[in-house]
């Protein structure tokens, strides 16, 4: 799967931006969760979102976890996303039907109904940085671009997309995130605005074939725009039997003790990945040993 994201600057440094291709992201999550078409988009925008915030951090150790909890039907969803392109989610309840909303699209809003969009960063500091928003219309794009105006005090321009096959499958996804920086001039923000205003939908631009080079050149190409990196965007989880392990040891000698008497394997799954890993009573013994 070729997704990747590109981060560039335009406007001599008064813009920066970001674009990302991730139909594979989308589809390798939909294939991992089993997800509903709608619980798909909405994953599939969330994730491609925080990978190109994930990409705005520095550190190589540093981790995005973007939360959105809602009163809809899907309840919620978690991301977390690395500096590098390594993204991967969850929805709480991946099942999720709903009817097409009045634009006969996926209804991503009312699947995540009212609620809070929190944006956790863990940048190596002994306190994460917490930014929390209320959801504006429960479609991602905009809530992020309402995150970033009120925690962040970044004017942003936010477009997430996925478009789904007949059959389920993810056809399109991507997006891109533009955003102004401080001292920005009156010119560019109201130029900007007004091409941002004639760009079509996201989804429409990738199924059309646009790449995030061509459609961040329609839209900064005026600005002259530079790219300054390429990088591939995955879903990746890191879990392993160690981590699975370390965390089975965690829950201390009772509990342990209890799985041990009820004498049955017994299935961990990560909630990242939907990865199941079967632990036997052997093997529970063993770890026993080292509480
Ligand atoms: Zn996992």
């Amino acid at each position: 799967m070729n997704d990747y994201m590109i981060r560039a600057t335009a406007a001599g440094g008064q813009i920066r931006a970001f674009a990302a291709a991730t139909r594979g992201v989308a589809e390798e999550a939909r294939l991992a969760h089993n997800t509903s078409p709608v619980a798909t988009a909405a994953l599939g925008r969330l994730m491609t979102g925080a990978a190109m915030m994930g990409a705005m951090m520095k550190g190589e150790e540093d981790l995005l976890t973007v939360k959105i909890q809602g009163d809809g039907p899907i309840r919620g969803l978690t991301v977390t996303a690395d500096s590098h392109g390594n993204v991967k989610g969850f929805a709480f309840e991946p099942q999720v039907m709903l009817p097409p909303n009045k634009e006969g699209k996926l209804d991503v809003g009312g699947a995540l109904g009212l609620g809070v969009l929190s944006v956790i960063k863990d940048i190596g500091l002994k306190e994460p940085y917490i930014g929390q928003t209320i959801l504006v219309t429960g479609e991602i794009a905009e809530d992020l671009t309402y995150y970033f105006a009120t925690s962040e005090q970044t004017p942003s321009s936010v477009a997430l997309g996925v478009l789904m096959n007949k059959d389920n499958t993810v056809r399109q996804a991507g997006g891109f995130l533009i955003q102004l920086m401080p001292g920005a001039t009156e010119e560019i923000i109201l130029g900007l605005e007004k091409k941002l205003e004639q760009i079509t939908a996201i989804t429409m631009l990738l199924d059309e074939g646009k790449t995030p080079e061509l459609i961040l050149e329609m839209i900064l190409g005026e600005y002259g725009l530079e790219i300054n990196e390429t990088m591939p965007v995955r879903f990746f989880c890191s879990c392993s039997r160690e981590k699975i392990e370390k965390i089975l040891i965690s829950v201390g000698r009772a509990e342990l003790q209890k799985m041990i008497d009820e004498g049955e394997t017994i299935e961990v799954n990560c909630h990242f990945c939907n990865k199941h890993y079967p632990v036997t009573v052997a093997e529970l013994s063993g770890l026993l040993r080292n509480v």
